[in-house]
This record gives C-alpha cells, sequence and structure tokens, in this order.
C-alpha cells in the first residue's frame, strides 16, 4: 500500500519507523511518503494559514497551497518507479466533523492500493479542498474521536497504525485480527475480554481455571461471555446497536 501524508510537521511521523509500522516498511508491504506541506508556499515566510472569512478566532489553511500540494502529490504517486500504483489515491482528511474512524473503516482502508492524508492544523482547512478533490477523488472526512487534537497529524498515525496492522504479512499470526475487540464475526459489537500469562498465580491473582482446563469449547464460551461482560460494562452502546441480533440465547443470560 502506497501512503503519502501532507503535513507542515512531516517529523512528526517518525513513530511510522518503529516496531510493526517500521517493519512493514522495511519489507515494502507499507511505502510511506510524507511532504512538507510549506514547499507548496510562495512567500517568503511559507505562510499556510489565513484569517476566516465572516470572523472569528483561530486560522484557516489556504486552498491554493493543499491544491497546488495534493496535485503534485497525485502526479509524483503516479509517476512512481514502476508506474505502481496507478489511478487515484483515497484521500482522507482528519477533521472532528468528520464520520467515525471504526475497525470498519481501517478494514475498508485496508484494500486500498493508495491513501493520502491531509492533516490540518489550526482551525481546519479551508472547505473548497475537500469540495474540489471531492469532484474527482473519493474524499472522506474522518474523525478519531469525540474530542478536539491540535493537529490532524495524532489521528493520521492512529489511523495508519490501524490500517497497517491489517495488510497481509504484517502480523505474524493472522487470527489475532479475528480475535480483536471490534473484528467482524463473533466479535462484531464485542469487545475482546481478559488475558493472561504465566505464571499461574500472580500477587494471589489466579489465572481463571478454565484457561487452565485445555478444553477448547470451554475456553470459547469463557472468552465469549468475558468479552460481553467487559462490552456491556464499558461500552453498552455497542450492545444496543444493530448488532443485538447476533447475540444467541446464552449470550443474552450473561
Ligand atoms: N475547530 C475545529 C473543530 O472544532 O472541528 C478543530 C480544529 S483542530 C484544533 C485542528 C485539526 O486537528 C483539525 O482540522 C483536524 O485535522 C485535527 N483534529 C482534531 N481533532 C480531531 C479528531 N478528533 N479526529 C480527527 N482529526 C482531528
Amino acid at each position: 500500500m502506497r501512503v503519502d501524508i501532507i503535513s507542515i510537521f512531516p517529523e512528526y511521523f517518525a513513530p511510522l519507523d518503529v516496531s510493526l509500522m517500521g517493519k512493514a516498511r522495511e519489507r515494502g508491504i507499507l511505502d510511506i511518503h510524507l511532504h512538507q506541506l510549506r514547499d507548496w508556499a510562495h512567500d517568503v515566510h511559507k505562510t499556510v494559514d489565513d484569517t476566516p472569512y465572516g470572523g472569528g478566532p483561530g486560522m484557516v489553511m489556504k486552498p491554493e497551497i493543499w491544491g497546488e500540494a495534493v496535485d503534485a502529490v497525485i502526479d509524483l504517486g503516479r509517476s512512481a518507479e514502476g508506474g505502481e500504483p496507478s489511478g487515484s489515491p483515497r484521500m482522507v482528511v482528519p477533521t472532528p466533523s468528520g464520520r467515525p474512524f471504526t475497525q470498519e473503516v481501517a478494514l475498508e482502508y485496508a484494500k486500498e492500493p493508495w491513501l493520502l492524508f491531509a492533516p490540518a492544523r489550526y482551525e481546519g482547512i479551508d472547505s473548497r479542498v475537500v469540495a474540489e478533490y471531492g469532484t474527482r477523488l473519493r474524499v472522506d472526512e474522518v474523525s478519531i474521536g469525540d474530542y478536539v487534537l491540535a493537529g490532524g497529524e495524532a489521528a493520521v498515525l492512529v489511523m495508519v497504525e490501524a490500517v497497517g496492522r491489517l495488510l497481509p504479512g504484517v502480523l505474524g499470526n493472522v487470527r489475532s485480527v479475528a480475535d480483536d475487540s471490534f473484528a467482524p464475526g463473533a466479535m462484531a459489537n464485542l469487545l475482546e475480554g481478559p488475558v493472561y500469562t504465566k505464571p499461574p498465580v500472580w500477587r494471589g491473582h489466579e489465572v481463571p481455571d478454565v484457561l487452565l482446563s485445555g478444553h477448547h469449547g470451554k475456553i470459547a464460551r469463557w472468552r465469549r461471555d468475558e468479552a460481553l461482560r467487559r462490552t456491556a460494562a464499558n461500552r453498552p452502546d455497542l450492545l444496543a446497536g444493530p448488532g443485538r441480533d447476533a447475540l444467541d440465547a446464552r449470550d443474552r443470560q450473561v
């Protein structure tokens, strides 16, 4: 997967060199390209923002600079060595007013050959940028949660890691994804339950007997019961959602 990120803080993405993402990059599974937005600014101060029309506090990122940057990055991607990927990227614009970024969206993005992220600072990017690229690309305005960050870079880090770990060959054991919280199938609308490793007793806390029993059926049922309990305690909204029909008779007793 090719990932382009345009930002006034490309150095913010250093964590993508570390751990799973770093290995995915080394192995060529994740091909990340960072671009400094200010390279497309025209004045000596490399200004990328201006005062908002209609007044109010804060500054807004200028459309001409984003437009030139996005056009140039798309051209670069299209003419990349080997000619891959062809076509157009899916453009992702982080904003607290976007649609929620969920595991389902991460799975959708993991199927894309090319993503282009446009994280903003200040009060965001002039809205005409999304309107303009929406006429020729698939553009998503996406929020990573109901809170406001200082900039979109942290949101992009979150999304790239969530998507990157789903790419084939990144995780050692593909079953980890199937067992995750929110995974489609048995875990849809459920949080993962508690996990344990050796020793069997630590500071007086024991590992639940069932996990030491070797009985796969009972372990699977116990895990599902714990997932339901944890979901009911921490995220009752998930159980009240449309996935409720997926609960079986035994689930309803937990
Ligand atoms: N005034 C904007 C609002 O209330 O919607 C918030 C602007 S915020 C200070 C600056 C930038 O941080 C946003 O344009 C976006 O790129 C990013 N950002 C902040 N919170 C975010 C969130 N929850 N999800 C995704 N991006 C976010």
